[in-house]
């Protein structure tokens, strides 16, 4: 459970505006290049239109952009968008989440209903819908393939994390557990992998220290892609709350999943930020694997201010697998081999993530040519 997360993330006073990138980089020329580069693909904007002070794009302006076909399954409240692999996009008025290729995403803002068309906020577009449907637009934004990736079991020593009673299982425990699983299947991948702790401890019994030190092992050690593992819990009726939850960091100015109860935080733009497009494809790979292997339900790919993944320089993401406080879960949680199956689910979600990068991986950028004027050919 991200509870101590959450408050955590809450609660921490607001850090302060990222500045420069922190990652060493290409020393800057001395004398500013000239930018005459031709731009590497046509000119792709987005058309939009401003309601309620926000720029808007129309679904059936996605699809065309995407060759999808747009129609009402649901006349003036759901529309689908699909192409002869079948539906790919559902997306309902007034509601935030949308469906692709099944697994249910969560975007900042629900999907608007103006004349004959729902429409969704452009930067819901660019943050989550295109890096994750359409990653080739934003390869100039992604990173490379990882090659050391970071993993967080969830908790540990003094914090047990949420618990079953019933089945005497501590969060802890199976967090570490899936991650040790978790690793071996990466090693045998080819991957360096790294944990935060590889026993019943924690960095700090101040959440407000131990958290963000996960994130700095993961920075420290160079890493390529962090990944908590936890444990879900729930206090209202927890008979019926049961599936998977994963969470990205919420980009800057857009609302997350639950509301922030420090709304200063909504402005700040945190290290975590500088990988938005990459937070997207990984969880979106990460969640739509676990819910087709474990058969969980879906309770979606989500986003918050995780007090973990603020300060990350390298793309994040923070899986809850399942549900402790749901007992028919809780008793699988407490089988080696639904644990292995968390591991294995995680290992081709990152290995699937993995591939989409080395294949959209483009050629370099002929020298002098700016990242950003390859940026503005999208935007
Ligand atoms: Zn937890």
């Amino acid at each position: 459970m991200i509870f101590a997360a959450l408050l955590t993330a809450c609660t921490a006073p607001a850090q302060p505006p990222a500045t420069a990138p922190a990652k060493p980089g290409p020393v800057a020329p001395a004398k500013a290049e000239p930018v005459r580069a031709a731009p590497t693909r046509p000119a792709q904007l987005w058309p939009f239109t401003k309601f309620r002070g926000q720029d808007y794009i129309a679904l059936r302006d996605i699809a065309k952009r995407y060759g999808l076909k747009a129609a009402w399954t649901k006349p003036g409240t759901v529309m689908t968008l699909g192409d002869a692999r079948g539906v790919r996009f559902t997306f309902e008025r007034d509601e935030r989440d949308f469906r692709l290729d099944g697994a249910r995403v969560f975007l900042g803002e629900p999907a608007y209903l103006s004349g004959d068309d729902l429409w969704v906020t452009k930067v819901d577009v660019i943050k989550t819908i295109a890096p994750i449907f359409a990653p080739a637009d934003h390869a100039a934004l992604l990173p490379v393939a990882p090659k050391t990736i970071v993993l967080d079991p969830g908790h540990g020593g003094t914090d047990p994390g949420k618990q079953n009673l019933r089945f005497k299982l501590d969060e802890k425990d199976m967090t570490l557990d899936v991650a040790l699983r978790l690793k071996k299947l990466l090693e045998v991948r080819g991957y360096r992998v790294v944990l935060t702790r590889t026993t019943d401890t924690r960095f700090s019994n101040n959440p407000v220290v131990d958290l963000p030190m996960r994130a700095e092992v993961a920075n420290k050690v160079g890493a390529d892609l962090f990944l908590s593992i936890h444990f879900n819990a729930v206090d209202r009726d927890p008979q019926r709350v049961s599936g998977v939850e994963t969470y990205v960091l919420t980009p800057q100015g857009q609302a997350s999943t639950q509301p922030e109860q420090d709304k200063t935080m909504i402005a700040t733009q945190y290290p975590g930020n500088r990988q938005d497009a990459a937070n997207a494809l990984l969880g979106y790979s990460l969640h739509r694997q676990l819910i087709t292997d474990l058969k969980s339900s879906d309770r979606g790919y989500k986003r918050f201010r995780l007090a973990v993944l603020r300060t990350l320089r390298c793309p994040g993401v923070l899986v809850e697998a399942a549900y402790l406080s749901n007992d028919a879960e809780a008793k699988r949680i407490g089988t080696s081999e639904f644990r292995q199956q968390i591991a294995e689910a995680l290992a081709e979600g990152i290995s699937n993530y993995a591939a989409t990068l080395a294949a959209l991986r483009p050629a370099p950028p002929p020298a002098g040519t700016p990242a950003l004027l390859k940026l503005l050919t999208f935007y």
